[in-house]
């Protein structure tokens, strides 16, 4: 016979409610994993502070039995093993949820749920608690002859937990895998010497506290999900939040907001300064979204730029939406920096389940909203229809063509003649690619998928295969005895800013063994050079150095050409198709003076002018009469491929 002690009770008690309250000092995601964790916290505190009133109600009646005494003592008891039954029961929900395991296969699963009503039915039975346990005549706490399944259980669930934690390992940090192999060998050890050595000692209550404590400040740990300079989520949080309402198809709306400017503050932007509107931000939709407490209304997640929020009732997600976008975009108040700081954003409301299923789903269609000009209109709002979709399949499959052609060499170089009026041939060609669209027998326009391959970091590889294949054409017609000086090679923008360009393209010139001066490398403005301009000036000079020359393409299509002509040490200018095209077609003389002039312009500052899109006879006579030397078009030819360029250049320069 033994007194039982309720210090490890005690301990745990306090470890608990401390977990609690540091729980309650924090945000939480509001997702079914962290509400089986606490469900199943306040389930065990309150299994071991009954265990305590049993345990001294025990020790109590060991010197003054009485009938009323026991009945009670029962009652505690049946009430402890339903509890403890519910607390496995939550805390291997826990486990599956955690491990995305609630989907496919759950027999196992459905097993212990039955086992735990079973359990619970059992132990409520009069008949079969007595097997388990009795009170004999003294009131003093005996096992009964089915005693074992008590422990039975218990390990039963804990054994299968482990089996599936054990089995989602890799999912996990490796620290924490390394944590979870020691608690698997301790929780063994615990379990022999509650049994076997310290019946009279809860020891694997207090272990599974420690086991608790030990989850709650790591895997469980709120930190990791949010955004510490306003308050929010983080990028983490949403994507653990989506993958939860998503898996349980729970319904929500979800309002995208992409800050690309605020207006309203004079002195620059710092970061700071953003960090206090993006806070201002957080805070007064987490107010709106606390009105009702109980059920969170809403949830706020920042990912640099970009603010996501989360409307769980799906009824009036439109109506908060379009409140939260205008207060936005109206103006807010923050004090510190300027009255009012108007954000300018683009936004994107819809709702799930809907056309969208999964979290892939999901990011690429944000991806994709990100990306296409159409939708991306600033601060109104934007819902998703099938148009969208259309569009973005059609952005999905180039992306796979692109991600093919590469991996299987299925780009073909087309080459449009450049005709020169000062010697009467076709003095030089620009390189234009084509893609092969599987589908239909026809090519897909570069003007298409290069901004995709762009957007999808695709466009070095590309590029590479590119210049490969037009050094190889090169060296192998041998163009100098057809009478052509150099051929012409578009770079991307992403292309002109890598730091290495210029070695990579020294490399490959030598490689192939062609004459630097053989290639004009044509760039065009885009906004990515205008931000780092130093890597192209480099880049140039060093190619520049070996024989390579440039040419400025697009010429007049943009606004800021003159900057470049003058910064950047361009031997040509390509005329772009807009601006001889506006000169032809155009009554307005005021339209008609800026080709003229741009040529006059042009000349003085001794670069070679190429005129594009030249498709007429007069045209032609037109823009030679005006001084232009060199003419591209379909008057001359359109690009045609290496065999057709070969005949071309034999019938024209050879005769
Ligand atoms: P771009 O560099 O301005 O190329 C000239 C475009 O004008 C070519 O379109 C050409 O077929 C077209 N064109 C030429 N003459 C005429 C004409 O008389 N009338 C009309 N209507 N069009 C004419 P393409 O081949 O579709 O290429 C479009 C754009 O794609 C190119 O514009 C260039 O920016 C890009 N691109 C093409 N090939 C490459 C490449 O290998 N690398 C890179 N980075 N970009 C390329
Ligand atoms: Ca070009
Ligand atoms: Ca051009």
């Amino acid at each position: 016979m033994y007194r039982y002690d309720i210090s490890f009770e005690v301990t745990s008690v306090c470890l608990l409610i401390l977990m609690l309250s540091v729980m309650h000092t924090k945000r939480q995601l509001y997702i079914l994993r962290n509400k089986m964790f606490y469900l199943g916290i306040y389930l065990f505190l309150a299994l071991n502070m009954i265990d305590i009133v049993a345990t001294v109600l025990v020790n109590h009646t060991i010197e003054m039995g009485s009938p009323w005494k026991t009945q009670f003592q029962y009652v505690l008891s049946i009430i402890l093993f339903i509890l403890q039954q519910a607390t496995l029961q939550v805390f291997l929900t826990y486990v599956m949820v955690a491990f995305h395991k609630m989907r496919g296969r759950l027999l196992l699963y459905k097993f212990f749920n039955i086992l735990t009503i079973l359990d619970i039915l059992a132990v409520s039975t009069d008949f079969i608690h007595k097997q388990l346990f009795y009170f004999d005549e003294m009131g003093v706490y005996s096992n009964g002859r089915l005693h074992f399944i008590v422990y039975l259980v218990p390990a039963l669930f804990g054994l299968y937990g482990f089996v599936i934690v054990g089995m989602n390992k890799k999912k996990l940090p490796v620290l924490e895998r390394h944590l979870i192999t020691i608690i698997g060998i301790f929780t063994i050890l615990v379990f022999m010497i509650q049994i076997l050595l310290l019946p009279q000692y809860q020891v694997i209550y207090f272990w599974s506290t420690l086991v608790l404590a030990s989850i709650f400040f790591t895997l469980q740990s709120s930190d990791y999900y949010l955004n510490r300079s306003t308050g929010a989520f983080n990028s983490e949080g949403l994507m653990v939040t989506m993958a939860d309402k998503m898996q349980r198809k729970v319904p929500f709306s979800i309002l995208l907001m992409s800050a690309c400017d605020f207006e309203g503050i004079k002195d620059g932007f710092s970061t700071k300064n953003k960090q206090k509107v993006y806070r201002k931000i957080v805070s007064e939709i987490l107010q709106r979204s606390t009105i009702k407490r109980k059920k969170r209304k809403m949830d706020v997640f920042r990912d640099d730029d970009k603010i996501y929020i989360l409307f769980y009732d799906n009824v009036g997600a439109e109506y908060s939406a379009m409140k939260i976008g205008s207060w936005v975009t109206d103006g807010i108040y923050i004090d510190e920096i300027a009255p009012k700081v108007k954000v300018v954003a683009t936004m994107l409301l819809f709702d799930f389940p809907g056309r969208i299923q999964t979290e892939e789903e999901f990011y690429s269609v944000i991806k994709y909203f990100m990306t296409d000009e159409y939708y991306k209109k600033y601060n109104v709002m934007q819902t998703i229809n099938e148009e969208f979709f259309r569009k973005k399949k059609r952005y999905d499959d180039v992306r796979h063509l692109v991600e093919e052609a590469i991996r299987t060499d299925g780009i073909e170089m087309y080459y449009q003649p450049i005709y020169s009026s000062v010697r009467d041939d076709f003095h030089s060609a620009e390189a234009l690619v084509r893609l092969r669209d599987k589908d239909s027998i026809g090519f897909v326009s570069p003007e298409e998928f290069i901004p995709i391959a762009e957007q999808e970091h695709l466009i070095l590889q590309l590029e590479d295969l590119i210049l490969r294949k037009i050094c190889k054409f090169i060296q192998k017609a041998n163009l100098q005895s057809l009478g052509v000086q150099y051929i012409e090679v578009n770079l991307s923008g992403n292309q002109c800013m890598q730091v290495d360009l210029a070695d990579q393209l020294t490399d490959l010139i030598q490689e192939y063994d062609i004459p630097p001066n053989f290639i004009n490398f044509e760039v065009t403005e885009t906004s990515t050079i205008d931000s780092n301009n130093d890597y192209l000036l480099r880049n140039m000079r060093q190619l520049q150095s070996i024989g390579s020359t440039f040419a400025l393409d697009d010429y007049g299509s943009g606004a800021s050409n003159l900057k470049y002509l003058v910064d950047y040490p361009f031997e040509i200018v390509k005329l772009d198709k807009s601006i001889v095209w506006a000169y032809f077609g155009a009554t307005n003389p005021k339209t008609r003076a800026v080709l003229p002039y741009s040529v006059r312009m042009l000349s003085k500052m001794n670069v070679r002018i190429v005129a594009e899109g030249v498709e007429t006879l007069e045209q032609r006579n037109e823009l030679i009469r005006l001084g232009v030397d060199y003419l591209q078009g379909y008057y001359f030819s359109k690009p045609i491929c290496e065999l057709d360029y070969l005949q071309f250049l034999r019938e024209k320069n050879c005769s």
